[in-house]
């Protein structure tokens, strides 16, 4: 390794390659080469400040010291475990999860990424409650296999991908910035929360088996719900007997300021999903469930040849510890604060900026042409990303309105970083106006 050139890496990734290679930036895209905390570096030995943490995955920052050890004591032993094998970091991992997830969440299933965790999770809201429907929400994002893609709310992961699976029905999402039923909060009464009781009466609840939401919906923008949503929901829920899935792959693990975002919202999921900071960047998933819930699944309902496998286990084990050492969850929660207000200082001075919300670091900046009309600035946040990547920051697609910028650095950034990023996207606003 080592030895193409960055222009060689890209062309033999493009002729090779079906289409999961980055296109970001695509007449320069970067080339990574390593990564030490909050920054990443490329081939060419130019580092960036990262709003993005590669999807949120990289909470605990890149090369974490206690991960790498963790990984590599446990290379030493044996990493080829199928699951037909118990393993001892496996068995302390449900028991951590047990511990750190909020109410009655016990009983974990471990796979490889966020898609397998929401395909079982669904799998077993089927199984434990013998209904086949499932009702999801307008601008989710749950993954790209078949039946998370079939729940996601995004058109534009579905067209020519059909059919999808059948007893997946969707409703508004809760966007107030843009309210897909153009009410204001509070005056709305959380009409998109109760429109799960009208939705269900059409479905016939009977047949629906559960409710998947992000608790903060993160691909749509970082798009933060109403203080009270969930509890309506949960209540309509409660009513019909129907289970509650947290889809928690990019929220959780300390990015909102708590644990999970879900605790945010007083509220309690029966399965939740969980990926991405769980392994601090090794490709690690886990759906868990109460008791009653989790014990659903017969032997051999499901399966997963890598899912559970040691070196994995110590990667989570690992990736956890670091999120409780160094106390992550409070900082971000602190950091968070931070960004929010000097991100909501920038607005006096950039018309251009029509919200900035969020919790902990997970930031949704929405950029548009015009404040009145809220119309998105699309071409300019193109624009934006390319001026930031100048002054040696980057951050990640926007979420759906192609102008909602999200922010959501590795946990461990600095107050230092954070304000040279703040002032770089101050600088590349100014840029734009230009
Ligand atoms: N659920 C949520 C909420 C996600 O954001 C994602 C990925 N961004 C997924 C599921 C799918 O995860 P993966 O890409 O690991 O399959």
């Amino acid at each position: 390794m080592g030895r193409l050139s960055k222009r060689e890496i890209v062309e033999l990734s493009n002729n090779y390659m079906m289409t999961n290679v980055a296109r970001w930036w695509e007449d320069d895209p970067i080339v990574v080469e390593s990564g030490k905390g909050a920054i990443i570096k490329d081939v060419d030995g130019r580092e960036y400040i990262d709003l993005h943490a590669m999807h949120a995955v990289a909470s605990q920052g890149y090369s974490h010291p206690k991960i790498i050890n963790a990984v590599k004591e446990q290379l030493e032993k044996i990493f080829v475990v199928a699951t037909d094998f118990y393993n001892e970091p496996q068995a302390l991992l449900a028991k951590k999860l047990a511990e750190i997830t909020p109410g009655k969440l016990k009983r974990s299933f471990f796979v490889n990424s966020g898609a397998e965790a929401v395909e079982t999770a669904i799998l077993l809201a089927k199984r434990a409650k013998s209904r086949p429907g499932i009702m999801a929400l307008w601008m989710a994002f749950h993954g790209r296999t078949h039946m998370p893609r079939t729940l996601t709310g995004f058109s534009k992961y579905k067209k020519g991908m059909g059919a999808f699976p059948y007893g997946v029905f969707h409703i508004p999402n809760y966007y107030c910035y843009r309210c897909p039923l153009g009410l204001e909060y509070p005056s709305c009464n959380l009409q998109c929360a109760r429109m799960v009781d009208d939705a269900l009466k059409y479905a016939a609840p009977e047949d629906v088996a559960a409710f998947i939401a992000e608790p903060i919906q993160g691909t749509a923008g970082n798009i933060v719900p109403p203080a009270d949503y969930f509890k309506v929901v949960k209540n309509i829920l409660n009513q019909y007997d129907i289970l509650f899935i947290a889809d928690e792959v990019i929220t959780g693990f300390g990015r909102t300021g708590k644990m999970f975002a879900i605790e945010h919202f007083g509220v309690e999921p029966d399965i939740m999903t969980m990926a991405k900071a769980l392994g601090g960047g090794f490709p690690v998933a886990a759906a868990i469930a109460t008791e009653e819930v989790g014990t659903s699944f017969k032997p051999l309902d499901h399966y997963s040849t890598y899912g559970g496998n040691p070196l994995a286990m110590a990667a989570a084990l690992a990736a956890i510890s670091v999120i409780e050492e160094e106390k992550l969850v409070e900082k971000a929660a602190r950091d968070g604060e931070y960004m929010l207000k000097r991100l909501r200082e920038l607005m006096d001075k950039h018309e251009i900026i029509g919200e900035v919300d969020g919790k902990g670091l997970l930031i949704g900046m929405e950029l548009v042409k015009d404040r009145k009309t809220k119309e998105p600035a699309v071409e300019e946040t193109v624009k934006f990303r390319s001026e930031l990547r100048k002054r040696g920051v980057i951050i990640g697609p926007p979420g759906w309105t192609g102008s909602r910028v999200r922010i959501n650095p590795p946990l461990v950034i600095t107050r230092e970083q954070i304000d040279v990023a703040i002032n770089a996207i101050d600088e590349s606003l100014k840029a734009i106006k230009r």
